[in-house]
């Protein structure tokens, strides 16, 4: 039966395809695709992984046959009858073999999909005490996880899986075509997220999450299709379910009936015609109207992304956002050798264009590690996090920015510090950075010169922004940041995204001031929040005076067109109209350029 589910669009086009569903565990699971030829050995790990807690079973069952009733209650030794049984259960070892051989997934990822699938049916069982079995489940699957752990082979992706588009026909008619596959889960986190980066999925939906989550954000750097803020999509959608995403509506619809797959079709086709449209101006400067030069530098999360960068025609990376190369290592965080390598990739990449690292940003809802979630502290978006992570750990601070420091003998570097809000903090960091310098002459290392930037992302900062004009070269305007604490809305909760509103007047006052008192003072400004990669507000942000817009690379010619058809003359007073406004939105609707 067709049915829709509506949460947030997070990045546009229209996916369909088949549900690959990842459960979520209370154990960190990774999902990767093996080699084919590596299925007999993958089934032999979960063979041996589930072995290991049989084996564990009866050892338990051995020591409590020694002991009295009062240590060793009888409950317990039925629990873990109970425990075998489910363990050799046919359904679950079937199944398990079942996601390794015919979708050539992980053991791990098998096991959770399988289990997956169980706990739906205990959860309609009627007999409480059957009910109840699923929280056994549960505990043997977790179990054999980490009995697993240590035992997975390096990751693989499939990179023939997705590659061949089927036409509508293959969708309609024949099941057994390699269809593209979408990937539903309650949550993921931005590690996660760039682990699928290099993945197949035509598309991704999760329950939760908010537009400017980071988890949407590096969906939307995949450019395709997603939607967050799903809510249930994770329970009511089942394994192997056609979905279609409609990343423009924010909608998924699950099993379409073959007229809706066939307007989707459609529609699809008429995105790409619109991105064949766009590739003219790959090669036509961003110049308005009247003849205003504007910068369109990409967004990046890892240095191979400098690909796709170039591919778009950016003028330079206004933003590396570093703390990918530190997420999912289990705490085993770069060395500055590492480091040093993956930056001068990334500059090397980008073949003299200036890249703007951002030195790490972890913590709120980038986490180290999934199993480093800080679930310590109420709130964790306005705790140890960026650049306040950063000077808490010096060593770990120096290591990185000596690995910048180096990267910039190889091309034009600039160096850019996340969510200062203090002066002390601001003194602080230009210390390390000297002192940085320093380790390197005493040493004897190459290293080049690098322009220091701050983000402005806390309002304190937007408020104080002269002091931060008289320590630094440039100032980047991160507006997702700077939208969550105006506002005091959390970006990643989907509960309260409707209240996230890049034009309230409050945010238009903070990003207008900024960007005009860094014109006032001849510094270079940019906004590299999504702000900046959204056309609808491309001319607002024109007429504030903005000249430098970093996004997406998948984002820089729609915005390049928007550009091309501007007048700043004509767009400064109306910008200067709205940001005054009590109604932003009614006056930009009102009197639209
Ligand atoms: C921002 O806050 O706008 C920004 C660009 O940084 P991030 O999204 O990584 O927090
Ligand atoms: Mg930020």
């Amino acid at each position: 039966m067709t049915f829709a589910i509506h949460g947030l669009t997070v990045s546009r086009g229209v996916a369909i395809g088949r549900a690959v569903l990842v459960a979520s565990s209370r154990v960190d699971v990774a999902h990767y695709f093996i080699e084919a030829g590596d299925v007999a050995a993958e089934i032999d790990r979960a063979r041996k992984g589930r072995d290991a807690v049989v084996e564990e079973i009866h050892r338990l069952q051995e020591t409590i046959t020694h002991m009295g009733p009062k240590e060793a209650p009888h409950e317990l030794a039925a629990l873990l009858d109970v425990h075998l049984m489910l363990l050799q259960d046919e359904e679950l070892v079937r199944g398990v073999k079942h996601w390794i051989t015919d979708r050539l997934y992980n053991a791990e990822w098998a096991l959770t999909t399988q289990l997956e699938i169980i706990v739906r049916q205990f959860d309609e069982m009627e007999d409480e005490y059957l009910r109840e079995r699923k929280a056994d489940l549960e505990q043997i699957a977790e179990r054999t996880l980490r009995a697993m752990k240590g035992t997975a082979s390096p990751m693989v992706v499939q990179p023939s899986r997705s590659t061949r588009k089927p036409s509508q026909q293959d969708l309609l008619l024949d099941d057994t075509v390699d269809v593209p596959l979408v990937l539903i889960a309650h949550d993921l986190s931005p590690a996660d997220m760039l682990q699928f980066k290099q993945s197949v999925f035509a598309g991704f939906i999760t329950d939760v999450g908010g537009k400017t989550s980071h988890t949407a954000i590096v969906a939307r750097s995949m450019d395709i299709p997603a939607v967050v803020g799903a809510r249930t999509a994770s329970q009511l959608v089942r394994q192997d379910d056609w979905v279609i995403i409609d990343g423009d509506a924010g909608v998924v619809i699950i099993d379409p009936s073959s007229i809706i797959l066939a307007e989707y079709g459609f529609k699809q086709r008429q995105v790409e015609l619109e991105r064949g449209r766009l590739l003219r101006l790959l090669n036509t400067p961003a110049v308005t109207m009247d003849g205003e030069k504007v910068q369109l530098l990409a967004n990046i999360e890892m240095p191979e992304d400098a690909q796709a960068a170039l591919k778009s025609g950016a003028l330079g990376v206004g933003l590396f956002r570093s703390e990918f190369l530190f997420m999912g290592r289990q705490s085993r965080l770069p060395d500055e050798e590492e480091q040093y390598q993956a930056y001068k990739r990334a500059v090397e990449g980008m073949q003299g264009l200036p890249v703007t690292i951002r030195t790490v940003d972890v913590g709120a809802d980038k986490p180290l590690d999934n199993s480093q979630r800080d679930t310590a502290h109420l709130n964790p978006a306005l705790g140890l996090r960026a650049i306040r992570w950063s000077l808490a750990d010096p060593a770990m601070f120096l290591t990185q920015l000596r690995a910048i420091l180096r990267a910039a003998a190889h091309g034009q570097v600039h160096l850019l510090v996340p969510m200062l809000a203090h002066a002390s903090e601001i003194r602080q960091t230009l210390s390390h950075i000297d002192h940085a310098r320093a380790t390197l002459d005493n040493k004897g290392i190459a290293y080049g010169p690098v322009k220091i930037g701050a983000m402005i992302e806390i309002p304190a900062a937007a408020l104080n922004v002269k002091l931060f004009l008289k320590h630094f070269d440039f100032l980047s305007i991160g507006t997702n940041d700077l939208i969550q604490y105006t506002l005091a809305i959390d970006r990643a909760d989907e509960s309260v995204a409707h209240l996230y509103d890049p034009l309230h007047p409050a945010v238009l006052r903070l990003v207008s001031e900024t960007i005009a008192e860094c014109r006032a003072q001849g510094k270079d400004v940019s906004v590299c929040g999504e702000m900046a990669g959204d056309v609808s507000l491309t001319r607002l942000l024109l007429g504030m005076g903005l000249r430098s817009f970093s996004m997406h690379p998948a984002q820089i010619l729609a915005i390049k067109q928007e550009v091309l058809r501007s007048d700043t003359t004509k767009l400064a007073p109306w910008a200067r109209r709205v940001c005054q406004a009590e109604d932003p939105v009614r006056e930009m609707a009102s009197k639209a350029l």
